[in-house]
């Protein structure tokens, strides 16, 4: 933790946080938001939000997503900026899925300061056997997994008895080809923040490690 004693020092902790999908980021990011007391900013949530309260953007991002266009580079940056613009940070916060470019990475500059990047290191194979072993409830959509959110009863839902599949984007193959346009998109983010020496690394050795050792592993660096 960063020292911090003079009278009128008002200590803030502002961080971004990388990681694969697949890395277990959302539980680390909701543990990081308990212990540190800073709220959770998700680009995706943010987004979703905007489209569930039918908001101008949320129409035009339904828009683009209805003709198959990506949501431009601009949007989600003005529904970001709106979001730092609000009192709940004055303490910090810690923002996940934002900059996915070194284009997106010179517009936060402007908007805010970053204290630090969490950038989320964990073995492919840990990744590939985590999300190959999701379950999905064909009836009502609960998420399960043969590893570590076992059904009561295999191959049924717990909730509504529903029949449990695989969805086809969590077979091995589809996984690491979105492991490998993570690794191409964040690389070059990632060794903008390196060469700023903003970047801490959070090598997860053991990916059964429990979240809370990790959580440990993160305080003792930033
Ligand atoms: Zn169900």
């Amino acid at each position: 933790m960063r020292e911090c004693t003079g009278v009128n020092c008002v200590k803030t902790m502002k961080i971004v946080l990388f990681g694969p999908p697949g890395s277990g980021k959302g539980t680390y990011a909701t543990l990081l938001k308990g212990q540190l007391g800073i709220p959770h900013i998700s680009t995706g949530d943010l987004v979703r939000e905007e489209i569930k309260n039918k908001t101008p953007i949320g129409d035009q991002i339904v828009k683009y997503s209805n003709s198959g266009k990506l949501v431009p580079d601009e949007t989600i940056t003005q529904i970001l900026k709106r979001r730092l613009s609000t009192p709940d940070l004055s303490k910090g916060f810690i923002l996940e899925g934002y900059p996915r470019s070194i284009e997106q990475a010179k517009q936060l500059e402007t908007m805010v300061k970053i204290d630090v990047v969490l950038n989320l290191n964990v073995p492919e194979k840990a990744i590939v056997d985590r999300l190959s072993a999701r379950m999905q409830c064909r009836n009502c959509g609960s998420i399960y997994n043969e590893l570590t959110l076992k059904p009561a009863v295999p191959g049924k839902c717990d909730k509504c008895g529903g029949e449990l599949f695989k969805r086809d984007d969590d077979q091995p193959k589809i996984i690491l080809e979105r492991l490998r346009v993570y690794e191409q998109t964040s690389s070059p983010v990632v060794d903008y923040y390196r060469s700023r020496g903003l970047l801490k690394d959070v090598v997860v050795n053991d990916p059964n490690a429990s979240p809370d050792v990790i959580i440990k592993k993160i305080m003792s660096l930033i």
